[in-house]
């Protein structure tokens, strides 16, 4: 599995619980989303009514669950949570929103995989807090309404426009979460350090910091990776120099890219002169999905400038020919 990857691992799940932050104000980052979302919790304990709908959409690894939690300790409700693709029929669907109690959150993670029938039953749930099944088949069916315990939906995805429309405006606040700044990174660092009850230099938890790719899951994980190579070593406070020697070994550079990044820039300067090239056609040709390439591994090539998105593909730029020791071609 790729070691930067956004995306949850196998063995991370148990381990990401302990390392989630359970309250607004531990909560390190994401300054707008967490100022706005601070106010309309206060404001609907105020009135004493659930928190409207909220969509926070955004790459993965980002703290999207972990923020659907803290929208429910904040609230102080039960968290319940599937995903879009866990639900696969209707009624799978409506004994979980029928299970529900006043106020619950309810978290949906990639609620834009939600299966189109599935997706209808919770239109009306979401806005007037009722459920239309339909009991039997055939002439015989008919359709009763049930009413639903006032909720709140948390959907979780990694892009807004991935939803349809009557779904995505059923949402009262949408929420983007964005890369991580570096010094944000550094402190998630050093208090996931903390709870792993190992020290680290300050240069050390920069390191992994400018690697992380924006992302709290890659900085988490790079540093358990380096925190074993520094105790096999008999550290006893993770240094700046094990740590560049661990990434290198985990064939992670200076800037967190790893080989498939590489790969999908070198296939754009080789097999395309640079670009502009259509991303179905560089899918095709680093054999991968382009909405795996669009999701996954685009966004924070586009967001540090290696690669620009034109209406005519995707081009890489002078930075990714730098980064890769190429000459800059000249135009
Ligand atoms: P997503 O749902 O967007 O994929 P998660 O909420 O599962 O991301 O977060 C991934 C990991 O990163 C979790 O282990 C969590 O502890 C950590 N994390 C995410 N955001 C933060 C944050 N703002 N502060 C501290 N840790 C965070």
């Amino acid at each position: 599995e790729r070691i930067i990857s956004g995306e949850v691992q196998a063995d991370e799940e148990t381990e990401e619980l302990s390392l989630r932050p359970k309250v607004l104000k531990q909560y390190i980052g994401q300054h707008k989303a967490k100022e706005n979302l601070s106010i309309f919790i206060e404001a609907a304990k105020m009135r004493n009514e659930p928190l409207d709908h909220v969509l926070l959409y955004g790459p993965p690894g980002l703290g999207k669950t972990t923020m659907a939690q803290i929208i429910a300790n904040e609230m102080g409700v039960q968290f319940k949570s599937t995903s879009g693709p866990a639900v696969e029929r209707s009624g799978d669907l409506a004994a979980i929103l029928s299970s529900l109690e006043v106020g619950d959150v309810l978290f949906i993670d990639e609620i834009h995989r939600l299966p189109r029938a599935v997706e209808e039953i919770l239109y009306p749930a979401m806005e007037d807090f009722c459920l239309d099944i339909v009991i039997g088949s055939g002439p015989s069916a008919r359709s009763v309404q049930l009413d639903l315990p006032p909720f709140t939906l948390v959907g979780a995805t990694t892009r807004a426009g991935l939803l349809t429309a009557p779904l995505r405006d059923r949402f009262g606040v949408l929420s983007r979460l964005e890369f991580y700044e570096v010094d944000d990174l550094c402190d998630i660092v050093e208090r996931t350090s903390e709870i792993f009850a190992v020290s680290i230099d300050k240069g050390a938890a920069l390191e992994i910091a400018r690697r992380s790719r924006g992302t709290p899951r890659i900085a988490n994980r790079l540093l358990k990776r380096v925190r074993d190579i520094s105790q096999v070593k008999g550290e006893t406070s993770i240094s700046i120099e094990t740590t560049q020697k661990a990434l290198e070994m985990l064939q992670v550079d200076q800037s967190g890219l790893d080989h498939i990044d590489h790969k999908l820039l070198l296939a754009i300067i080789d097999g395309f002169r640079g670009g502009p090239v259509g991303l179905d056609t560089i899918a095709a040709s680093v054999g991968e999905e382009s909405q795996t390439i669009e999701d996954v591994y685009e966004p924070y090539l586009l967001q540090e400038g290696y690669i620009q998105r034109t209406p005519r593909g995707r081009l890489v730029t002078d930075k990714a020919y730098t980064h890769l020791n190429r000459e800059v071609p000249h135009t």
